[in-house]
């Protein structure tokens, strides 16, 4: 009688020489599960699309959720009025995570609005899972076949196998237009450094204590050197009630390089630390106790776009300039990370927005695909102001009513008067 543990067999196995690759196929796929990504799923799902969204990362949220980014910019417009911008995800959102606590209103020159991350990626899952999107994560993009100005499919690596996509519309939403990249499209890249950040959450705070956002900036000027800090100014975004705050102080490289990344990730996390160690030195009373709960992962601001059939203008986003087929809008400032001690930040008025044509989103030779989010075509400054939430998530609804409208005809013939009647919450 064998023991009964040793009833359950085992048999060998060997990866078999032609390994299959796995295949699916679907109406859209979209490739990036950040906040433009998601957003472009939920709406693709709500208009009857068959969507598939895949992301490298074994979670759903990209930055919002695991960049630790904590506020949503960009969704309001400026004081006194604070119109909403943007609809679509935001309302679900603020209708389900107001009443459980886990979200905070701020008022000053715009609105922005605090979120506990954990609770939104949960709520990113759910709500995905309900719509009955198909997620594939942890898979890297490994070629992209176009054909007759077409992407025919995308081929991913998985550490699970290999799978291919084959869909009639994609959407790249991976914030360094990896897709475009590897279809061979024109992209576009800074001349110099755009920084990125490695955020952090901070527990055991005493927020009673916590110092003003001016004070602490002349501080961390002040003291940048002798901390070995990059930045000589910093955000700290306590969460009312909780004693925790996500801190926003680091200035960390961004490069493509896959070696040089790595690098920059772990220089980001010393830099972090040298910035807990400055906050409980400086404030022992608010800080004193601090403990880093959570380092996000990289958080890179403006690293590669695409170079799209439009580039979007400083001066059109000063001037507010409205396109016939805009798709987005904001009022958030121009801020742009080009420097390491700090940023640029420039201001509009009370009435202000500023607006993203499709136009922006479209790679011109090509006419089923549509970036959305902090990848989409715009000069340094103006890729600054409209890659806050608030705006990726607009585009990424755009580009799920834009492939719709297309369907299996060019995207840059969708007319912008039906482009518009699909969004006119999120543009009038
Ligand atoms: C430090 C920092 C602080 C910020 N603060 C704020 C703020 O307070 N408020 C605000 O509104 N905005 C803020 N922003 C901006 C905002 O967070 C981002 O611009 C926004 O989240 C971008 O969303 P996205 O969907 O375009 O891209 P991401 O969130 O970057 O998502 C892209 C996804 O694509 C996936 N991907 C990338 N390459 C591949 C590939 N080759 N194959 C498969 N998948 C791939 C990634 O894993 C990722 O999940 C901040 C940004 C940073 C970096």
């Amino acid at each position: 009688m064998p023991h009964p543990l040793t009833q359950l067999q085992v048999r060998t196995v060997r990866k078999p020489a032609r390994a299959p690759v796995h295949e699916i196929t679907a109406d859209v796929c979209i490739v990036g599960a950040g906040v433009a990504g998601t957003s472009a799923a939920i709406e693709s799902a709500k208009l009857g699309r068959d969507v598939v969204l895949v992301d490298s990362l074994p979670v759903l949220g990209g930055q919002m959720v695991n960049s630790l980014i904590g506020l949503f910019c960009g969704v309001f417009g400026n004081a006194p009025d604070y119109r909403q911008l943007t609809h679509g995800i935001f309302d679900e959102i603020f209708a389900d995570l107001g009443p459980t606590g886990d979200l905070h209103f701020n008022r000053g020159h715009t609105m922005t609005v605090q979120y506990d991350e954990v609770v939104l990626g949960r709520w990113i899952e759910e709500r995905i899972r309900k719509l009955g999107i198909r997620v594939v994560l942890g898979a890297v993009i490994q070629q992209v076949e176009v054909y007759d100005g077409r992407v025919e499919s995308v081929s991913f690596a998985s550490r699970y196998g290999n799978l291919s996509v084959r869909a009639t519309g994609f959407v790249d939403s991976t914030g360094d237009a990896a897709l475009a990249w590897e279809a061979g499209l024109p992209c576009r890249i800074p001349e110099r450094t755009i920084y990125g950040s490695q955020q952090i959450i901070l527990e055991h705070l005493d927020e009673t204590h916590k110092p003003e956002a001016t004070e602490l900036a002349a501080r961390v000027d002040e003291k940048a050197a002798e901390y070995g800090l990059m930045r000589h100014d910093g955000l700290a975004f306590f969460f009312p009630g909780r004693n925790t705050a996500v801190m926003n102080m680091t200035h960390i490289e961004a490069p493509l390089d896959p070696v040089e990344a790595s690098d920059a990730q772990l220089e980001g996390k010393a830099q972090a630390d040298r910035v807990v160690r400055f906050l409980r030195t400086e404030y022992p009373k608010a800080f004193g106790e601090a403990k880093v709960r959570a380092y996000g992962f990289p958080g890179r601001r403006q690293t590669r776009w695409l170079a799209a059939s439009h580039q979007l203008t400083l001066d059109e986003v000063r001037t507010g300039h409205r396109f016939d087929d805009s798709v987005a809008r904001t009022a958030w400032p121009i801020e742009l990370h080009d420097r390491p001690e700090g940023y640029v930040w420039e201001l509009f008025e009370a009435e202000h927005v500023h607006y993203v044509p499709l136009r922006s989103m479209l790679p011109p030779d090509v006419h089923n695909l549509v970036a959305a989010g902090r990848c989409v075509d715009g000069d340094a400054a103006a890729l600054s102001s409209i890659r806050v939430m608030g705006p990726c998530a607009a585009m990424g609804a755009g580009a799920a009513h834009a492939l719709d409208l297309a369907g299996k005809e060019s995207v840059h013939d969708v007319r912008p008067g039906d482009l518009h009647d699909r969004l006119a919450a999120n543009l009038d």
